[in-house]
């Protein structure tokens, strides 16, 4: 991976040449500091306005892709007329699209139970926080001071869950001190971001388009790696974590520097070239 600011010369090549962007990002870690609970992670009004303005702004399509529940990501990030992929792309919505896999409505069932259980099996330890995102269930422990309850939590959950993950039932993955307890579908952000370059973007966003995707975890990861040498892929965070990206930046922070400087490349390459 490469430092992004240091090679920002060839990302200008790439605005140059090509007159459309789809920009995909992820939200947390992102977009936001990761914070202690995820309620606490608000977009702040300075990366909201660039968002807008690139909403707004016909070079681009802008989408979100999460694993929070659609209608947390609605409420946090609050901009219209954008693609929302929530739940890593359980559930779908933007211009023309609104969609809930099917299957994963069937596996509600189950993660009602998953999720009754490890409430009744964890609540009394301290710092544990247990989501319930509809479609999926999240386990937080990144407030979780002592290391044998860490290591409990591990326990529990995966006695829980076994009998449902044999039988395939449900998927488990893991993300920054967070499991995820997922129905057994196929979506999931990289699959999801195929799916719409395939089915979905409008056709003015098919050749000389450039597609920018940026986020810092796992889910992330696979993104970067399905994408591969294709696009402009950014990962947030240390670069000597694992990852298949081409660029890095190191915090969202410094995802706000370069939205910032995304959007003033293509006015400047617009106000050259009047269409
Ligand atoms: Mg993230």
């Amino acid at each position: 991976m490469k430092y992004l600011f240091d090679h920002i010369q060839n990302v200008n090549e790439l605005f140059k040449t090509n007159t459309k962007i789809i920009l995909l990002t992820d939200y947390d870690g992102t977009l936001t500091p990761i914070q202690e609970s995820p309620d606490l992670a608000i977009l702040s009004e300075e990366v909201r306005q660039i968002l807008v303005k690139c909403s707004l702004d016909r070079t681009f399509f802008l989408g979100i892709i999460t694993g929070r529940s659609l209608k947390q990501i609605k409420k946090l990030v609050n901009i219209p007329k954008i693609l929302y992929a929530a739940n890593h792309g359980i559930e779908l919505e933007g211009p023309g699209i609104r969609f809930s896999s099917p299957e994963a409505k069937k596996a509600r069932c189950n993660l009602w139970h998953i999720y009754m259980r490890l409430f009744q099996a964890l609540h009394h330890i301290e710092g544990v926080y247990l989501e319930d995102k509809g479609y999926t269930v999240s386990l937080h422990y990144r407030l979780v001071k002592k290391a044998k309850d860490v290591e409990f939590i591990a326990k529990t959950l995966t006695s829980i869950t076994k009998p449902y993950v044999e039988r395939n039932a449900i998927f488990l993955s893991t993300g920054k001190m967070v499991y995820e307890i997922r129905p057994p579908v196929t979506w999931n952000k990289a699959t999801t971001i195929q799916w719409l370059l395939t089915n979905y973007f409008p056709l003015n966003f098919g050749e000389n388009t450039l597609l920018i995707y940026l986020g810092d975890d796992k889910a992330d990861i696979e993104v970067f790696h399905a994408l591969k040498n294709k696009e402009l892929t950014i990962f947030v965070g240390n670069p000597l974590d694992t990852s298949t990206a081409e660029y890095y930046v190191h915090s969202p922070e410094e995802v706000r520097v370069f939205l910032e400087h995304l959007y003033e490349q293509k006015h400047e390459v617009q106000n050259e070239c009047p269409q």
